[in-house]
C-alpha cells in the first residue's frame, strides 16, 4: 500500500506533468488566434492595434469558452460524486485541517465568509500539534516532511466515544458536502476515495488550466 507521503509526492509529480501539457494546449489556442504581424501575447500593444485586438480576443476566449468548459467538467465531476457515499469512518471529523488559525477563521466569519462560519460551527482547534499527531500521525508527519508550516488542526466535539458522529442523520451541510474537491487528501477508508482516484487526472488538468488562465489574464493586463 502506498504511504501518504509518497501518494502526495505522486500527486505533485502528476500535477507538474499535467501542468506542462496544459501550458502547451493553451499556448496553441492562443497562437491560433494570433494575427500575422504580432509578437508575444504579453507584449504591450496600442489600443485598436491588431495586437490589442488579439489580446482582447484571447481574454474573451478564456472567459467565454475555456472557463465554461472548465466549469462544465467540474460540475460533471461533482455530479459523479453522488454515486459514492460516506462510510462514516470519521477520519475527516477527527482531523480537519485549515491554512487559517482559529482567530483568522473568526475574523473571516465576522466578515461574512460562509465557509469559515460553517467550519467554526462544527470544528474546534486541537490544543497542540502533538495532540493532533496522536490521531493521524502519518498525515502530520507528511506535512512536517514537506515543511507545510501554516496548517492548523481541528476536530469535531460531536464524535462519541466510539469515534462515530453522535448525530449523523442531522450532520450539517459542511459534513454532507465533504469532500467537495477530489484534490483533497483523503484516507483510503473514505467512501469517496474511489471517486477521487477516478476523477483526479481530470481535476488536476482543470486546476492547472485555471492557474494558467489566471497567469495569462494578469500578465496580458499588466502589458497594456
Ligand atoms: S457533525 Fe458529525 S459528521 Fe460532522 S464533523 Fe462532527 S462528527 Fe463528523
Ligand atoms: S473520511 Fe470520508 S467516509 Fe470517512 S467520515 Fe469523512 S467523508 Fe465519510
Amino acid at each position: 500500500m502506498e504511504d501518504l507521503s509518497s501518494s502526495v509526492e505522486n500527486l505533485r509529480h502528476k500535477y507538474r506533468e499535467i501542468f506542462k501539457t496544459s501550458v502547451e494546449e493553451i499556448k496553441k489556442r492562443v497562437e491560433a488566434l494570433k494575427p500575422v504581424d504580432c509578437g508575444d501575447i504579453f507584449d504591450s500593444y496600442p489600443e485598436n492595434s491588431n495586437g490589442r485586438i488579439w489580446q482582447k480576443t484571447v481574454l474573451k476566449m478564456f472567459d467565454e469558452d475555456i472557463s465554461k468548459e472548465i466549469y462544465r467538467k467540474w460540475s460533471e465531476i461533482l455530479q459523479y460524486r453522488k454515486e459514492f457515499s460516506c462510510k462514516g469512518c470519521a477520519v475527516c471529523c477527527n482531523l480537519a485541517c485549515s491554512e487559517f488559525s482559529p482567530d483568522e477563521l473568526k475574523e473571516k466569519a465576522k466578515n461574512s465568509d460562509n465557509f469559515a462560519t460553517q467550519f467554526l460551527s462544527v470544528f474546534v482547534p486541537y490544543k497542540s500539534k502533538d495532540e493532533a499527531k496522536k490521531v493521524y500521525p502519518e498525515y502530520i508527519e507528511m506535512l512536517e516532511k514537506n515543511k507545510e508550516e501554516n496548517v492548523y488542526f481541528y476536530h469535531c466535539p460531536k464524535l462519541n466515544e466510539n469515534k462515530r458522529c453522535s448525530d449523523y442523520e442531522n450532520r450539517p451541510k459542511i459534513c454532507r458536502d465533504f469532500p467537495d474537491n477530489p484534490l483533497a487528501i483523503l484516507p483510503e477508508t473514505c467512501g469517496f476515495y474511489p471517486w477521487k482516484q477516478e476523477v483526479e487526472p481530470v481535476a488536476l488538468m482543470l486546476h492547472s488550466m485555471l492557474e494558467i488562465i489566471e497567469y495569462y489574464k494578469e500578465h496580458i493586463n499588466a502589458g497594456t
